[in-house]
Protein backbone atom coordinates (compact mmCIF):
# COMPACT_ATOMS: atom_id res chain seq x y z
CA UNK A 1 0.00 0.00 0.00
CA UNK A 2 1.69 3.18 -0.75
CA UNK A 3 0.87 6.80 0.90
CA UNK A 4 1.76 10.42 1.05
CA UNK A 5 4.69 11.84 4.09
CA UNK A 6 5.64 14.94 4.54
CA UNK A 7 9.37 15.62 5.88
CA UNK A 8 10.44 18.28 7.89
CA UNK A 9 13.87 19.32 7.02
CA UNK A 10 15.64 22.02 8.50
CA UNK A 11 12.63 24.35 8.39
CA UNK A 12 11.42 22.65 4.57
CA UNK A 13 8.34 20.57 4.12
CA UNK A 14 9.25 17.78 1.54
CA UNK A 15 6.84 15.22 0.44
CA UNK A 16 7.77 11.59 -0.51
CA UNK A 17 5.85 8.48 -1.59
CA UNK A 18 6.19 5.62 0.65
CA UNK A 19 5.20 2.21 0.72
CA UNK A 20 4.97 -0.50 3.49
CA UNK A 21 5.76 -4.19 2.14
CA UNK A 22 6.02 -7.62 3.85
CA UNK A 23 9.80 -8.99 3.53
CA UNK A 24 10.78 -11.73 4.90
CA UNK A 25 7.83 -11.63 7.60
CA UNK A 26 8.32 -8.45 8.50
CA UNK A 27 6.48 -4.63 7.63
CA UNK A 28 9.33 -2.59 5.85
CA UNK A 29 8.62 0.91 4.63
CA UNK A 30 9.98 2.19 1.67
CA UNK A 31 10.56 5.39 -0.16
CA UNK A 32 9.28 5.06 -3.66
CA UNK A 33 10.11 8.74 -4.69
CA UNK A 34 10.67 12.33 -3.70
CA UNK A 35 7.61 14.28 -4.68
CA UNK A 36 8.73 17.42 -3.99
CA UNK A 37 7.87 20.88 -1.82
CA UNK A 38 4.33 21.52 -2.95
CA UNK A 39 1.44 19.34 -1.49
CA UNK A 40 -0.85 19.74 -4.66
CA UNK A 41 2.59 18.87 -7.29
CA UNK A 42 3.21 15.68 -4.88
CA UNK A 43 -0.12 14.42 -4.75
CA UNK A 44 0.07 14.70 -8.76
CA UNK A 45 2.95 13.03 -8.94
CA UNK A 46 2.09 10.43 -6.22
CA UNK A 47 -0.80 9.89 -9.07
CA UNK A 48 0.90 9.31 -12.12
CA UNK A 49 3.25 7.22 -10.39
CA UNK A 50 0.90 4.61 -9.15
CA UNK A 51 -1.01 4.92 -12.55
CA UNK A 52 2.16 4.34 -14.41
CA UNK A 53 3.40 1.22 -12.21
CA UNK A 54 -0.47 -0.31 -12.32
CA UNK A 55 -0.58 -0.07 -16.15
CA UNK A 56 3.05 -1.76 -16.55
CA UNK A 57 1.27 -4.65 -14.05
CA UNK A 58 -1.25 -5.00 -16.78
CA UNK A 59 -1.10 -4.04 -20.06
CA UNK A 60 0.96 -1.88 -22.15
CA UNK A 61 3.11 0.32 -20.05
CA UNK A 62 2.05 3.80 -20.52
CA UNK A 63 4.96 6.21 -21.98
CA UNK A 64 7.19 7.56 -19.63
CA UNK A 65 7.09 11.53 -19.16
CA UNK A 66 10.68 12.86 -19.25
CA UNK A 67 9.91 16.09 -16.75
CA UNK A 68 10.07 12.78 -13.99
CA UNK A 69 13.22 12.73 -15.62
CA UNK A 70 15.43 14.76 -12.92
CA UNK A 71 17.07 12.46 -10.06
CA UNK A 72 14.83 13.52 -7.43
CA UNK A 73 15.27 10.77 -4.82
CA UNK A 74 18.17 11.58 -2.93
CA UNK A 75 19.15 8.49 -1.69
CA UNK A 76 21.33 5.43 -3.52
CA UNK A 77 18.19 3.64 -3.22
CA UNK A 78 16.21 3.51 -6.41
CA UNK A 79 12.63 3.18 -7.10
CA UNK A 80 11.61 0.82 -10.35
CA UNK A 81 9.84 3.99 -11.80
CA UNK A 82 12.93 6.06 -11.41
CA UNK A 83 15.51 3.48 -12.84
CA UNK A 84 12.87 2.90 -16.05
CA UNK A 85 13.05 7.11 -16.19
CA UNK A 86 17.04 7.31 -15.55
CA UNK A 87 16.84 4.12 -18.17
CA UNK A 88 14.69 6.17 -20.66
CA UNK A 89 16.65 9.65 -20.15
CA UNK A 90 20.40 8.19 -20.11
CA UNK A 91 19.36 5.78 -23.12
CA UNK A 92 20.10 2.54 -21.68
CA UNK A 93 16.58 1.10 -21.86
CA UNK A 94 13.25 1.84 -23.75
CA UNK A 95 10.49 0.14 -23.86
CA UNK A 96 10.16 -1.54 -27.42
CA UNK A 97 7.65 0.66 -30.17
CA UNK A 98 6.97 3.54 -27.75
CA UNK A 99 6.05 5.35 -30.30
CA UNK A 100 3.16 3.45 -30.37
CA UNK A 101 2.20 3.27 -26.95
CA UNK A 102 4.79 0.61 -25.96
CA UNK A 103 4.25 -3.30 -26.22
CA UNK A 104 3.83 -5.11 -22.32
CA UNK A 105 6.72 -7.19 -21.73
CA UNK A 106 9.12 -6.44 -23.90
CA UNK A 107 12.36 -3.53 -24.31
CA UNK A 108 14.40 -2.09 -26.44
CA UNK A 109 18.56 -1.58 -25.23
CA UNK A 110 19.82 1.72 -26.24
CA UNK A 111 23.60 2.20 -27.23
CA UNK A 112 24.65 2.13 -23.50
CA UNK A 113 22.76 -0.15 -22.46
CA UNK A 114 23.86 -2.93 -25.10
CA UNK A 115 27.04 -2.15 -24.17
CA UNK A 116 26.61 -2.78 -20.48
CA UNK A 117 24.37 -5.34 -21.45
CA UNK A 118 27.10 -6.78 -23.90
CA UNK A 119 29.99 -6.56 -21.45
CA UNK A 120 27.81 -8.69 -18.48
CA UNK A 121 27.57 -11.30 -21.11
CA UNK A 122 32.20 -11.56 -21.66
CA UNK A 123 32.37 -11.06 -18.01
CA UNK A 124 29.80 -14.14 -17.55
CA UNK A 125 31.40 -15.86 -20.55
CA UNK A 126 35.32 -15.38 -19.59
CA UNK A 127 34.30 -16.72 -15.69
CA UNK A 128 32.34 -19.44 -16.44
CA UNK A 129 33.80 -20.77 -19.74
CA UNK A 130 36.91 -21.02 -17.59
CA UNK A 131 36.08 -22.87 -15.32
CA UNK A 132 37.27 -25.91 -17.41
CA UNK A 133 38.77 -26.73 -20.80
CA UNK A 134 36.39 -29.04 -21.85
CA UNK A 135 33.33 -26.06 -21.44
CA UNK A 136 32.24 -24.30 -24.82
CA UNK A 137 30.11 -21.65 -26.67
CA UNK A 138 26.73 -22.83 -28.61
CA UNK A 139 24.57 -20.49 -30.17
CA UNK A 140 21.33 -22.32 -31.77
CA UNK A 141 17.67 -21.85 -33.00
CA UNK A 142 15.39 -19.11 -31.50
CA UNK A 143 12.58 -21.44 -32.91
CA UNK A 144 12.48 -25.15 -32.49
CA UNK A 145 10.17 -27.93 -33.32
CA UNK A 146 7.34 -28.95 -31.16
CA UNK A 147 8.96 -32.34 -30.62
CA UNK A 148 11.41 -30.61 -28.85
CA UNK A 149 8.99 -29.32 -25.97
CA UNK A 150 6.61 -32.46 -26.46
CA UNK A 151 9.90 -34.30 -25.24
CA UNK A 152 11.42 -31.63 -22.21
CA UNK A 153 7.36 -31.67 -21.41
CA UNK A 154 7.27 -27.88 -21.81
CA UNK A 155 4.41 -28.41 -23.71
CA UNK A 156 2.81 -30.29 -20.59
CA UNK A 157 4.25 -28.53 -17.77
CA UNK A 158 5.68 -25.17 -18.81
CA UNK A 159 2.28 -23.37 -17.63
CA UNK A 160 1.67 -20.16 -15.38
CA UNK A 161 -1.30 -20.74 -12.65
CA UNK A 162 -3.58 -18.33 -13.60
CA UNK A 163 -7.17 -17.05 -11.91
CA UNK A 164 -10.18 -16.14 -14.44
CA UNK A 165 -12.81 -14.01 -13.41
CA UNK A 166 -16.67 -14.34 -14.30
CA UNK A 167 -16.09 -11.42 -16.95
CA UNK A 168 -13.00 -13.36 -19.01
CA UNK A 169 -9.99 -11.27 -17.31
CA UNK A 170 -6.73 -13.62 -16.55
CA UNK A 171 -4.09 -12.61 -14.04
CA UNK A 172 -1.48 -14.87 -12.25
CA UNK A 173 -3.01 -16.23 -9.38
CA UNK A 174 0.31 -16.30 -6.84
CA UNK A 175 0.24 -12.59 -7.80
CA UNK A 176 -3.27 -11.84 -7.16
CA UNK A 177 -3.17 -13.69 -3.88
CA UNK A 178 0.31 -12.05 -2.92
CA UNK A 179 -1.73 -8.66 -2.75
CA UNK A 180 -4.15 -10.25 -0.20
CA UNK A 181 -2.18 -12.08 1.91
CA UNK A 182 1.29 -10.29 1.87
CA UNK A 183 3.21 -13.29 1.29
CA UNK A 184 4.72 -14.86 -1.40
CA UNK A 185 3.64 -18.33 -2.08
CA UNK A 186 4.00 -21.07 -4.73
CA UNK A 187 3.24 -24.69 -5.03
CA UNK A 188 -0.33 -24.85 -4.12
CA UNK A 189 -2.73 -27.00 -5.75
CA UNK A 190 -5.76 -25.73 -7.92
CA UNK A 191 -8.03 -26.43 -5.25
CA UNK A 192 -5.81 -25.23 -2.87
CA UNK A 193 -5.65 -21.49 -4.43
CA UNK A 194 -9.44 -21.67 -4.06
CA UNK A 195 -9.69 -21.87 -0.91
CA UNK A 196 -7.08 -19.24 -0.50
CA UNK A 197 -9.30 -17.12 -2.68
CA UNK A 198 -12.69 -17.47 -1.17
CA UNK A 199 -11.02 -17.40 2.62
CA UNK A 200 -9.63 -13.76 1.60
CA UNK A 201 -12.24 -13.02 -0.47
CA UNK A 202 -10.09 -12.13 -3.48
CA UNK A 203 -11.73 -10.88 -6.24
CA UNK A 204 -10.45 -9.67 -9.90
CA UNK A 205 -8.16 -6.70 -10.32
CA UNK A 206 -9.25 -5.41 -13.16
CA UNK A 207 -12.87 -5.14 -12.93
CA UNK A 208 -13.92 -6.53 -9.35
CA UNK A 209 -15.80 -9.28 -10.19
CA UNK A 210 -15.42 -12.81 -8.38
CA UNK A 211 -13.01 -15.54 -9.57
CA UNK A 212 -14.70 -18.23 -11.33
CA UNK A 213 -11.56 -20.84 -12.31
CA UNK A 214 -7.82 -21.40 -11.05
CA UNK A 215 -5.72 -23.73 -13.61
CA UNK A 216 -2.71 -24.10 -15.77
CA UNK A 217 -2.16 -21.74 -19.04
CA UNK A 218 1.00 -22.55 -21.25
CA UNK A 219 3.51 -20.10 -21.54
CA UNK A 220 4.88 -21.00 -24.70
CA UNK A 221 5.01 -18.72 -27.69
CA UNK A 222 3.73 -20.88 -30.98
CA UNK A 223 4.77 -19.89 -34.35
CA UNK A 224 3.36 -21.18 -37.68
CA UNK A 225 6.22 -22.01 -40.13
CA UNK A 226 5.42 -21.53 -43.72
CA UNK A 227 1.73 -20.91 -45.37
CA UNK A 228 -0.59 -23.04 -46.79
CA UNK A 229 0.05 -26.27 -44.80
CA UNK A 230 1.34 -24.51 -41.71
CA UNK A 231 3.14 -26.05 -39.32
CA UNK A 232 3.49 -25.30 -35.97
CA UNK A 233 6.68 -24.68 -34.01
CA UNK A 234 7.71 -22.32 -30.59
CA UNK A 235 9.57 -19.88 -29.79
CA UNK A 236 12.05 -21.43 -26.95
CA UNK A 237 11.13 -20.61 -23.25
CA UNK A 238 14.84 -21.24 -22.31
CA UNK A 239 18.13 -21.42 -23.88
CA UNK A 240 18.70 -25.39 -22.45
CA UNK A 241 17.06 -26.99 -25.33
CA UNK A 242 19.83 -26.05 -27.77
CA UNK A 243 22.67 -27.53 -26.06
CA UNK A 244 20.66 -30.81 -25.13
CA UNK A 245 19.38 -31.32 -28.88
CA UNK A 246 22.92 -30.46 -29.65
CA UNK A 247 24.79 -32.55 -27.09
CA UNK A 248 25.72 -35.95 -29.06
CA UNK A 249 27.40 -33.91 -32.20
CA UNK A 250 29.21 -31.87 -29.65
CA UNK A 251 30.06 -34.91 -27.50
CA UNK A 252 31.46 -35.98 -30.34
CA UNK A 253 33.57 -32.83 -31.26
CA UNK A 254 35.14 -32.64 -27.91
CA UNK A 255 36.34 -35.96 -28.66
CA UNK A 256 33.84 -37.96 -26.29
CA UNK A 257 35.04 -36.32 -22.86
CA UNK A 258 33.43 -35.62 -19.88
CA UNK A 259 32.49 -33.40 -18.03
CA UNK A 260 31.38 -31.35 -21.18
CA UNK A 261 30.00 -28.20 -20.97
CA UNK A 262 27.70 -25.88 -23.08
CA UNK A 263 27.29 -22.97 -22.81
CA UNK A 264 24.67 -20.46 -24.75
CA UNK A 265 23.34 -17.03 -24.44
CA UNK A 266 20.69 -15.78 -26.11
CA UNK A 267 16.39 -14.98 -26.13
CA UNK A 268 14.31 -17.15 -24.67
CA UNK A 269 10.46 -16.11 -24.45
CA UNK A 270 8.13 -17.03 -22.34
CA UNK A 271 4.13 -15.11 -22.84
CA UNK A 272 4.28 -14.28 -19.12
CA UNK A 273 0.79 -13.40 -17.69
CA UNK A 274 1.79 -10.47 -15.63
CA UNK A 275 4.97 -8.83 -17.33
CA UNK A 276 6.40 -6.09 -14.65
CA UNK A 277 9.06 -4.22 -12.83
CA UNK A 278 11.04 -3.25 -16.10
CA UNK A 279 13.23 -6.30 -17.18
CA UNK A 280 12.86 -8.55 -14.52
CA UNK A 281 9.60 -10.10 -15.80
CA UNK A 282 9.51 -9.60 -19.90
CA UNK A 283 7.94 -11.72 -22.66
CA UNK A 284 11.35 -11.46 -24.19
CA UNK A 285 14.41 -11.86 -22.38
CA UNK A 286 18.51 -12.73 -22.54
CA UNK A 287 19.36 -16.04 -20.48
CA UNK A 288 22.96 -16.86 -20.02
CA UNK A 289 23.02 -20.73 -19.02
CA UNK A 290 25.54 -23.57 -18.96
CA UNK A 291 24.40 -26.94 -19.02
CA UNK A 292 27.12 -29.02 -17.35
CA UNK A 293 26.76 -32.82 -18.93
CA UNK A 294 28.30 -35.69 -16.79
CA UNK A 295 28.40 -39.41 -15.46
CA UNK A 296 26.30 -39.30 -12.66
CA UNK A 297 28.00 -42.39 -11.53
CA UNK A 298 30.87 -39.73 -10.15
CA UNK A 299 28.00 -37.35 -9.26
CA UNK A 300 29.81 -36.97 -5.38
CA UNK A 301 33.05 -36.05 -7.02
CA UNK A 302 34.35 -33.01 -8.46
CA UNK A 303 38.44 -32.77 -9.65
CA UNK A 304 38.48 -29.65 -8.12
CA UNK A 305 36.47 -29.86 -4.79
CA UNK A 306 39.37 -29.22 -2.67
CA UNK A 307 39.49 -25.57 -3.61
CA UNK A 308 35.91 -24.79 -2.65
CA UNK A 309 35.62 -27.85 0.25
CA UNK A 310 36.10 -24.69 3.01
CA UNK A 311 34.63 -21.83 1.26
CA UNK A 312 30.94 -20.70 3.13
CA UNK A 313 28.26 -20.79 0.94
CA UNK A 314 25.23 -18.38 1.98
CA UNK A 315 21.91 -20.14 1.65
CA UNK A 316 18.40 -20.31 2.90
CA UNK A 317 17.69 -23.63 3.12
CA UNK A 318 14.25 -25.72 2.42
CA UNK A 319 14.12 -27.17 5.55
CA UNK A 320 15.09 -24.19 7.84
CA UNK A 321 13.35 -21.14 6.33
CA UNK A 322 12.66 -19.95 9.70
CA UNK A 323 16.43 -19.58 10.72
CA UNK A 324 16.93 -17.37 8.26
CA UNK A 325 20.04 -17.46 5.76
CA UNK A 326 23.24 -19.38 7.02
CA UNK A 327 26.77 -19.72 5.87
CA UNK A 328 27.48 -23.15 5.81
CA UNK A 329 30.55 -24.77 4.14
CA UNK A 330 30.62 -26.68 0.91
CA UNK A 331 32.11 -29.78 2.93
CA UNK A 332 28.87 -29.45 5.38
CA UNK A 333 26.62 -28.92 2.85
CA UNK A 334 28.02 -31.85 0.66
CA UNK A 335 26.60 -34.36 3.21
CA UNK A 336 23.19 -33.95 1.84
CA UNK A 337 23.83 -32.32 -1.51
CA UNK A 338 26.22 -34.18 -4.09
CA UNK A 339 29.90 -32.54 -4.24
CA UNK A 340 29.80 -32.13 -8.13
CA UNK A 341 26.62 -29.76 -7.55
CA UNK A 342 27.94 -28.04 -4.42
CA UNK A 343 30.80 -27.11 -6.59
CA UNK A 344 29.29 -25.14 -9.25
CA UNK A 345 27.22 -23.40 -6.53
CA UNK A 346 30.47 -22.05 -4.69
CA UNK A 347 32.09 -20.88 -8.41
CA UNK A 348 28.64 -19.21 -8.33
CA UNK A 349 28.76 -17.51 -5.54
CA UNK A 350 32.38 -16.27 -6.34
CA UNK A 351 31.29 -14.64 -9.19
CA UNK A 352 28.54 -12.41 -7.60
CA UNK A 353 31.00 -11.68 -4.86
CA UNK A 354 34.43 -11.51 -6.25
CA UNK A 355 33.71 -10.68 -9.77
CA UNK A 356 30.35 -8.74 -9.92
CA UNK A 357 31.40 -7.24 -6.20
CA UNK A 358 28.50 -7.20 -4.68
CA UNK A 359 28.45 -6.53 -1.10
CA UNK A 360 28.01 -10.46 1.10
CA UNK A 361 24.58 -9.15 2.76
CA UNK A 362 22.58 -8.45 -0.71
CA UNK A 363 23.29 -12.24 -1.92
CA UNK A 364 22.03 -15.96 -0.94
CA UNK A 365 21.07 -18.79 -2.34
CA UNK A 366 17.33 -19.42 -1.89
CA UNK A 367 17.02 -23.40 -1.42
CA UNK A 368 13.37 -24.63 -3.27
CA UNK A 369 11.63 -27.79 -1.86
CA UNK A 370 9.80 -30.33 -3.51
CA UNK A 371 6.42 -28.27 -4.48
CA UNK A 372 8.51 -25.00 -5.52
CA UNK A 373 11.06 -26.17 -7.68
CA UNK A 374 10.73 -26.91 -11.09
CA UNK A 375 9.29 -30.01 -12.85
CA UNK A 376 12.89 -30.99 -14.41
CA UNK A 377 15.05 -30.38 -11.05
CA UNK A 378 15.91 -32.82 -8.35
CA UNK A 379 17.82 -30.07 -6.83
CA UNK A 380 16.90 -27.02 -6.93
CA UNK A 381 18.60 -23.35 -5.77
CA UNK A 382 17.72 -20.15 -6.66
CA UNK A 383 20.25 -17.07 -7.54
CA UNK A 384 18.57 -14.09 -5.11
CA UNK A 385 19.80 -10.85 -4.22
CA UNK A 386 17.94 -8.40 -1.93
CA UNK A 387 16.82 -5.85 -4.91
CA UNK A 388 16.18 -2.22 -2.69
CA UNK A 389 11.89 -1.89 -2.87
CA UNK A 390 11.52 -5.20 -3.86
CA UNK A 391 13.35 -7.45 -1.43
CA UNK A 392 14.69 -10.75 -2.42
CA UNK A 393 14.74 -11.49 -5.80
CA UNK A 394 15.78 -14.22 -8.35
CA UNK A 395 18.56 -13.88 -10.86
CA UNK A 396 19.06 -17.31 -11.90
CA UNK A 397 19.37 -21.10 -10.49
CA UNK A 398 21.43 -23.89 -10.38
CA UNK A 399 19.63 -26.91 -11.09
CA UNK A 400 20.23 -30.67 -11.21
CA UNK A 401 18.23 -31.43 -14.18
CA UNK A 402 19.05 -35.04 -14.19
CA UNK A 403 18.74 -37.37 -17.40
CA UNK A 404 15.43 -35.49 -17.79
CA UNK A 405 15.80 -33.47 -20.89
CA UNK A 406 18.50 -36.11 -22.52
CA UNK A 407 16.56 -39.14 -21.62
CA UNK A 408 13.01 -37.29 -23.46
CA UNK A 409 14.96 -36.72 -26.42
CA UNK A 410 16.06 -39.99 -26.80
CA UNK A 411 12.63 -41.09 -26.83
CA UNK A 412 11.14 -38.95 -28.71
CA UNK A 413 13.68 -38.52 -31.45
CA UNK A 414 14.57 -42.57 -31.05
CA UNK A 415 18.31 -41.40 -31.68
CA UNK A 416 20.81 -42.78 -29.17
CA UNK A 417 22.12 -40.57 -27.28
CA UNK A 418 24.02 -42.38 -24.23
CA UNK A 419 27.36 -42.41 -24.29
CA UNK A 420 30.03 -44.80 -23.21
CA UNK A 421 32.40 -44.27 -20.03
CA UNK A 422 35.93 -45.16 -21.59
CA UNK A 423 37.62 -46.40 -18.33
CA UNK A 424 34.56 -48.58 -17.01
CA UNK A 425 33.28 -49.81 -20.49
CA UNK A 426 29.78 -48.65 -19.07
CA UNK A 427 26.82 -46.61 -21.16
CA UNK A 428 24.77 -44.12 -19.83
CA UNK A 429 22.79 -41.03 -20.59
CA UNK A 430 24.26 -38.20 -18.88
CA UNK A 431 23.15 -36.05 -16.47
CA UNK A 432 23.19 -32.36 -16.39
CA UNK A 433 23.77 -29.47 -13.74
CA UNK A 434 22.79 -26.20 -15.50
CA UNK A 435 23.86 -22.87 -14.41
CA UNK A 436 21.06 -20.32 -15.17
CA UNK A 437 21.12 -16.94 -15.37
CA UNK A 438 18.81 -13.88 -16.50
CA UNK A 439 20.65 -11.59 -18.57
CA UNK A 440 18.00 -8.56 -18.34
CA UNK A 441 17.73 -9.29 -14.32
CA UNK A 442 21.91 -8.88 -13.85
CA UNK A 443 21.60 -5.90 -15.82
CA UNK A 444 18.99 -3.83 -13.84
CA UNK A 445 20.16 -5.21 -10.63
CA UNK A 446 23.94 -4.26 -11.77
CA UNK A 447 22.31 -0.73 -12.65
CA UNK A 448 20.68 -0.78 -9.52
CA UNK A 449 23.46 -1.19 -6.61
CA UNK A 450 25.72 1.42 -9.01
CA UNK A 451 23.24 4.27 -8.80
CA UNK A 452 24.40 6.52 -6.49
CA UNK A 453 23.46 10.00 -5.58
CA UNK A 454 26.51 12.33 -4.89
CA UNK A 455 25.10 14.99 -2.01
CA UNK A 456 28.36 16.88 -2.53
CA UNK A 457 28.32 16.81 -6.31
CA UNK A 458 24.69 17.01 -6.47
CA UNK A 459 24.82 14.66 -9.10
CA UNK A 460 24.32 10.97 -9.92
CA UNK A 461 27.29 8.78 -9.80
CA UNK A 462 26.87 5.52 -11.57
CA UNK A 463 29.58 3.53 -9.55
CA UNK A 464 29.63 0.50 -12.16
CA UNK A 465 32.80 -1.87 -12.04
CA UNK A 466 35.21 -0.30 -14.95
CA UNK A 467 34.70 -3.65 -16.83
CA UNK A 468 31.19 -3.36 -16.65
CA UNK A 469 30.71 0.83 -17.57
CA UNK A 470 29.66 0.85 -21.13
CA UNK A 471 32.21 3.79 -21.43
CA UNK A 472 35.41 3.16 -20.70
CA UNK A 473 36.76 6.52 -20.92
CA UNK A 474 36.03 9.84 -22.42
CA UNK A 475 38.55 12.29 -23.90
CA UNK A 476 37.76 15.91 -22.49
CA UNK A 477 39.75 18.84 -24.50
CA UNK A 478 39.57 21.60 -22.10
CA UNK A 479 40.10 24.20 -24.98
CA UNK A 480 37.94 24.45 -28.45
CA UNK A 481 41.26 24.72 -30.54
CA UNK A 482 42.69 22.75 -33.15
CA UNK A 483 46.00 21.62 -31.24
CA UNK A 484 44.20 20.28 -28.53
CA UNK A 485 41.35 18.38 -30.48
CA UNK A 486 44.25 16.70 -32.50
CA UNK A 487 45.55 14.93 -29.41
CA UNK A 488 41.70 14.20 -28.60
CA UNK A 489 41.28 12.73 -31.67
CA UNK A 490 44.75 10.84 -31.68
CA UNK A 491 43.96 9.56 -28.20
CA UNK A 492 40.43 8.40 -29.23
CA UNK A 493 41.85 6.74 -32.12
CA UNK A 494 44.48 4.43 -29.82
CA UNK A 495 42.28 4.23 -27.35
CA UNK A 496 38.96 2.77 -29.39
CA UNK A 497 40.82 -0.29 -30.97
CA UNK A 498 40.66 -1.35 -27.48
CA UNK A 499 37.67 -0.28 -25.65
CA UNK A 500 34.28 2.23 -26.17
CA UNK A 501 35.28 5.61 -25.72
CA UNK A 502 34.39 8.99 -26.24
CA UNK A 503 35.25 12.55 -27.13
CA UNK A 504 33.12 15.32 -25.21
CA UNK A 505 34.05 19.03 -26.23
CA UNK A 506 31.04 20.82 -25.22
CA UNK A 507 29.91 22.53 -21.88
CA UNK A 508 31.79 23.09 -18.88
CA UNK A 509 34.52 20.69 -17.70
CA UNK A 510 32.28 19.87 -14.76
CA UNK A 511 29.83 19.56 -16.47
CA UNK A 512 31.17 17.27 -18.86
CA UNK A 513 32.48 15.53 -15.61
CA UNK A 514 29.37 14.94 -14.65
CA UNK A 515 27.38 13.86 -17.60
CA UNK A 516 30.37 11.16 -17.32
CA UNK A 517 29.73 10.15 -13.80
CA UNK A 518 26.23 9.92 -14.92
CA UNK A 519 26.45 7.25 -17.18
CA UNK A 520 29.21 5.17 -15.75
CA UNK A 521 32.48 6.29 -17.14
CA UNK A 522 35.29 5.43 -14.92
CA UNK A 523 38.31 8.09 -16.21
CA UNK A 524 37.96 11.11 -17.71
CA UNK A 525 40.56 12.24 -19.45
CA UNK A 526 41.79 16.12 -19.37
CA UNK A 527 43.75 17.79 -22.27
CA UNK A 528 45.13 20.72 -21.61
CA UNK A 529 47.77 23.44 -22.31
CA UNK A 530 50.70 21.76 -20.36
CA UNK A 531 49.22 18.27 -22.49
CA UNK A 532 50.94 20.20 -25.37
CA UNK A 533 54.07 21.12 -24.11
CA UNK A 534 54.57 17.92 -21.55
CA UNK A 535 52.83 15.46 -23.80
CA UNK A 536 50.73 14.20 -20.81
CA UNK A 537 46.97 14.33 -19.37
CA UNK A 538 45.03 14.17 -16.39
CA UNK A 539 43.31 11.35 -15.91
CA UNK A 540 40.26 11.28 -13.41
CA UNK A 541 38.88 9.13 -11.06
CA UNK A 542 35.44 8.55 -11.48
CA UNK A 543 34.47 7.59 -7.63
CA UNK A 544 36.87 9.60 -5.83
CA UNK A 545 37.54 12.84 -8.18
CA UNK A 546 41.08 12.11 -7.65
CA UNK A 547 42.93 13.44 -10.52
CA UNK A 548 46.86 12.34 -11.75
CA UNK A 549 48.90 13.29 -14.74
CA UNK A 550 50.05 10.45 -17.14
CA UNK A 551 52.26 10.78 -20.35
CA UNK A 552 50.42 9.91 -23.71
CA UNK A 553 52.56 7.21 -24.34
CA UNK A 554 51.99 5.37 -21.05
CA UNK A 555 47.53 6.34 -21.49
CA UNK A 556 46.46 2.95 -22.66
CA UNK A 557 48.87 0.33 -20.13
CA UNK A 558 47.84 2.45 -17.21
CA UNK A 559 44.27 2.50 -18.57
CA UNK A 560 44.39 -1.15 -18.81
CA UNK A 561 45.40 -2.00 -16.05
CA UNK A 562 42.92 0.38 -14.30
CA UNK A 563 40.13 -1.48 -16.00
CA UNK A 564 41.09 -4.91 -14.69
CA UNK A 565 41.88 -3.52 -11.82
CA UNK A 566 45.55 -4.72 -11.74
CA UNK A 567 46.16 -1.47 -10.77
CA UNK A 568 45.16 0.99 -7.72
CA UNK A 569 44.12 4.83 -9.23
CA UNK A 570 46.58 5.96 -6.17
CA UNK A 571 49.25 3.98 -7.55
CA UNK A 572 49.76 5.59 -10.51
P1 LIG B 1 10.53 -16.99 -12.17
O1 LIG B 1 10.30 -17.95 -11.01
O2 LIG B 1 10.98 -15.65 -11.73
O3 LIG B 1 9.40 -17.00 -13.14
P2 LIG B 1 11.94 -19.11 -13.38
O4 LIG B 1 12.30 -19.91 -12.18
O5 LIG B 1 10.80 -19.56 -14.21
O6 LIG B 1 11.75 -17.57 -12.98
P3 LIG B 1 14.07 -20.09 -14.97
O7 LIG B 1 13.20 -20.87 -15.87
O8 LIG B 1 14.88 -20.83 -13.98
O9 LIG B 1 13.22 -18.94 -14.26
O10 LIG B 1 14.99 -19.16 -15.87
C1 LIG B 1 16.31 -18.79 -15.50
C2 LIG B 1 16.43 -17.31 -15.35
O11 LIG B 1 15.91 -16.60 -16.48
C3 LIG B 1 15.66 -16.73 -14.17
O12 LIG B 1 16.35 -16.92 -12.97
C4 LIG B 1 15.58 -15.26 -14.55
O13 LIG B 1 16.78 -14.57 -14.23
C5 LIG B 1 15.43 -15.32 -16.06
N1 LIG B 1 14.02 -15.15 -16.38
C6 LIG B 1 13.04 -16.07 -16.33
N2 LIG B 1 11.87 -15.55 -16.72
C7 LIG B 1 12.13 -14.25 -17.03
C8 LIG B 1 11.32 -13.17 -17.51
N3 LIG B 1 10.04 -13.36 -17.76
N4 LIG B 1 11.91 -11.97 -17.74
C9 LIG B 1 13.21 -11.79 -17.48
N5 LIG B 1 14.02 -12.77 -17.03
C10 LIG B 1 13.49 -13.98 -16.81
Amino acid sequence: MAFIVKKKIGGNEYYYLNENKRVDGKVKTKTIAYLGKDKKEAEKKAKDILENRKQSDQKSPKPLDLKEAKPVLKSTEISIEELAVFCKRKGFVYQSGEIYGGLAGFYDYGSLGHQLKKNFENVWRKYFLGLNSNFFEIETSEIMSSNVFVASEHLKNFNDIAAKCKKGHIERVDLLMERYTHKKMDGLSDDEWLNLIKENKAVCSTCKSPIEYVGPINMMFPIQLGVGTATTAYLRPETAQGPYVNFKAEFEVARNKLPLGLALIGRAYRNELSPRNLLLRQRAFTQAELQIFFNPAKIEEHEDFEDVKDYELIVMQSNSRDDGVIKTSCNELAKRIPKFYVYYMARVQQFYLDVLKLEEEKFRFFELNDKEKAFYNKYHFDIEVDLPNLGWTELGGVHYRTDHDLKGHQEISKQNLSVMDEETKERFIPHVVELSFGVDRNFQTLLTFAYFYDKERDNIVLRLNPKLSPVKAAILPIVKKDEFEKISRNIFDTLNKEWKVVQDKSGSIGRRYARNDEVGTPFCITIDGESLKKKDVTIRDRDTKKQTRVKISLLKDILRKLIEETLDFDEI
